[in-house]
């Protein structure tokens, strides 16, 4: 086995590379662009060297400079992870070259998967189902246009050297053929520098269905299942799990063996995947189930945790294994299924304005307890911390959560309620737009293909299942606590939330008014205490809840959290406070508004989240915590003075007190860090 390999790649993937490599007792050397310095992915290696500027192209994908990064540091392998590199036959042969195993097949294994139609043809002659269409070499426009018209209409055009769902086209009739190939070919020749395409038949409804292979230097070929990946947006893939919901034995049979007859046509070794389209003419007639070879992906797939979760296998020591010489650990009639697994992939996007990737920092990247890159009943593999910034250079996958149980029923449920105790702030997520497809009728109750989202869109865009007024409810509750908490203690042991600058008094009781805007709706909230956290709570021009009002009770949670009884309901949300800007997550879903009570926003959070330093210049008056100190989401950290007044620095999220970098009297720069805090639900 290897003593020390190179990782030739960033972000989760190559933390889970990392992790495997060291439970095995393998040194690791991470690389790294400008961007990456501090990045996850170089604390969970050994060793990093420095390849470059942010943009792939000047440094991840600058094959001289890892190379010779893995010759100066004593590197014997090299893995390439997904993506970068991972499919270019230049690096495969060149690691080789210099003496270098790489962890993948041999180049001439990805040359002959790389382009979509020589592949096509190659599997052709080894009897591998393909979907009817052209794969010939002859690109003449007038020669496409008579193969689509053979073919019959809708039909797919698509790049011969594309992926990741880039360079397809799906051309209705043919009298838009002509413009929608040159549309193709362009993007083909920008994206992947080759303007050559196929066409295909347009499946109507089809599932995505692929089968992971793995193959040794010894001559020996598994399939490792299947894994349905058929909930797609833009072609890319959203939802993966394994099995495949109505998948029977004599098909999945036949699928392996066509999926390994594939991999032995190109002398195929270590982790591959082999993609297939399915016909179908029911969502219950698996009989009816009719599958077709779509492409090869050389290399280990985004979705390979969801295998490992009902294989019971670590797919990476599988690769380093065979990439040593080691013939594959299992045959196949040793290869069982247990229970039932899910991926869903959490992307920095905005699903309601057409899933356009977002970039910012993760304020707040909270998670439900979990392991990290080993198979769990709630697994979370991450390249990123909480802190860290979706930045523009690379692609926006903040990270994949991956559940397991003993049926599907059970992993959908226990992926629903981790997706709910998933709190992102700081930017766009796709996180509730997940819950909404997992818990759409068509999801739940698998009836499966590539236009789920699209037939099920009224139900999953533009919804928001947790009420502005139920979001505002648990702000006020929040401020309230964060208020208390802000004061000292009286000599009876009381604290007393209401009298702060904001409130006045009515009747002889305390009151407040909270005001919120979320888009075009506003929201006035009157509070009036009574009692020990309880009162009234009255809403007004809440279109979703018009005029509530009732009882009102609020008390702090062992998880940082409120819980809220209002008007007879009882209710546990999470509030985050980004500046004015405030986020509510719940059982039900997640609300984002803008506290518009400037003034009750400066009582209650004079800290931004996730921040713990200095607002501005001034000095350091004293610290309200010791290292050690469990504290809680807005519990008062430190009070600093500055432009002549005090500021308190709240905890932005429950954790627990690590450093204090500072001692009392310290002048304090802009943007200095206080003091180091640790979130116990937070990614290390
Ligand atoms: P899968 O998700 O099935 O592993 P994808 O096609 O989604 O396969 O690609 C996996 C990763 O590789 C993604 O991060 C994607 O952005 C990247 N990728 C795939 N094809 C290309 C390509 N031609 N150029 C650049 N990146 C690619
Ligand atoms: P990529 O290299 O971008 O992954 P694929 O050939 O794997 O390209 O196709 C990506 C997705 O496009 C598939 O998962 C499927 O949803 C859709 N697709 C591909 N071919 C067809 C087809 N012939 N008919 C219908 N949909 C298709
Ligand atoms: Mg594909």
């Amino acid at each position: 086995m290897f003593k020390k390999i190179l990782i030739a790649n960033r972000g989760e993937i190559a933390c889970r590379v990392a992790a495997t490599a060291r439970r095995m007792g393998i040194r690791t050397v991470a690389v790294y662009s400008d961007a990456d310095a501090t990045a996850k992915h170089v604390q969970a290696c050994d060793e990093a060297v420095h390849v470059g500027g942010s943009a792939a192209r000047d440094s991840y994908l600058r094959w001289e400079k890892i190379i010779a990064a893995a010759q100066a540091t004593g590197a014997q392998a090299v893995h390439p992870g997904y993506g970068f590199l991972s499919e270019n036959t230049d690096f495969a042969q060149a690691c080789v070259d210099a003496g270098l195993v790489f962890i993948g097949p041999p180049a001439s294994a990805i040359e002959a998967m790389g382009l979509k139609a020589a592949s096509k043809q190659l599997m052709e002659q080894s009897g591998v189902p393909l979907v009817p269409g052209y794969h010939g070499a002859d690109q003449n426009s007038q020669v496409l246009q008579a193969a689509a018209d053979g073919i019959g209409y809708p039909v797919l055009i698509k790049a011969s050297a594309g992926g990741g769902g880039k360079g397809m086209r799906v051309v209705e009739k043919a009298a838009d053929f002509a413009a929608a190939l040159a549309s193709c070919q362009r993007e083909a020749k920008n994206s992947f520098g080759n303007d050559d395409v196929l066409v295909e038949k347009y499946v109507q409804r089809p599932r995505h269905i692929e089968i992971q292979v793995f193959a040794d230097t010894h001559g020996n070929c598994v399939y490792l299942f299947e894994r349905d990946c058929s909930v797609q947006r833009r072609h890319q893939k959203v939802l993966e799990e394994a099995p495949a919901p109505g998948m029977t034995e004599a098909l999945r049979q036949r699928m392996g063996a066509a999926a390994v007859a594939a991999a032995r046509a190109v002398n195929y070794v270590g982790a591959g995947t082999v993609e297939f389209i399915v016909e179908q003419s029911g969502y219950d007639q698996p009989e009816s189930m009719q599958f077709f070879f779509m492409e090869m992906n050389t290399r280990l797939q985004v979705e390979h945790p969801v295998t490992e979760a009902i294989t019971g296998l670590d797919l990476v020591e599988w690769q380093l294994r065979v990439a040593s010489g080691e013939p594959l650990p299992l045959r196949q009639q040793d290869l069982r299924i247990s229970g039932h697994a899910i991926e869903a992939r959490i992307c920095a996007e905005n699903p309601d304005q057409d899933f356009l990737p977002a970039t910012g920092r993760l304020a707040v990247f909270a998670l439900p307890a979990h392991s990290g890159f080993e198979r769990a009943p709630v697994r979370v593999d991450a390249g990123v911390r909480q802190g860290d910034v979706i930045s523009p250079f690379y692609d926006s996958m903040v990270a994949k959560l991956i559940v397991h149980g003993a049926t599907r029923e059970q992993a959908l449920a226990r992926l629903d309620a981790a997706l709910a105790q998933t709190h992102i702030v700081g930017l766009k997520t796709n996180v509730q737009f997940l819950r909404h497809v997992v818990t759409s009728d068509s999801f739940a109750q698998a009836r499966l293909d590539t236009s789920l989202i699209n037939r099920e869109a009224a139900q999953l865009f533009g919804q928001h299942k947790l009420s502005l007024a139920w979001a505002g409810a648990a702000w006020v509750a929040h401020s309230l606590l964060a208020q208390a908490q802000a004061r000292p203690v009286d000599a009876s042991g009381w604290t007393d939330p209401w009298s702060a600058a904001d409130a006045w008094h009515s009747h002889g009781r305390p009151a407040r008014r909270f005001d919120l805007q979320a888009g075009a709706q506003s929201l006035v909230l009157h509070w009036q205490g009574e009692g020990h956290g309880g009162g009234q709570l009255a809403c007004t021009d809440a279109a979703d809840a018009p005029d509530m009002a009732g009882p009102f009770a609020y008390a702090t949670q062992a998880d940082g959290g409120v819980q809220v009884d209002w008007c007879g309901q009882r209710q546990r949300l999470q509030v985050y406070t980004d500046g004015a800007q405030v986020h509510v997550f719940a059982a039900q879903g997640a609300c984002q508004f803008e506290a518009l009570d400037r003034l009750a926003h400066a009582a209650v959070a004079p800290a931004e989240t996730g921040r713990l330093s200095a607002p501005m210049p001034g000095k350091l008056l004293s610290f309200a915590v010791k290292v050690g100190d469990t504290v809680h989401q807005g519990q008062v950290l430190a009070v600093m003075e500055a432009m002549k007044m005090e500021h308190q620095i709240c905890a932005p999220a429950h954790g627990q007190v690590q450093e204090l970098l500072f001692a009392v009297g310290d002048q304090i720069t802009e943007g200095a860090e206080l003091l180091r805090m640790a979130s116990p639900n937070v990614v290390a």
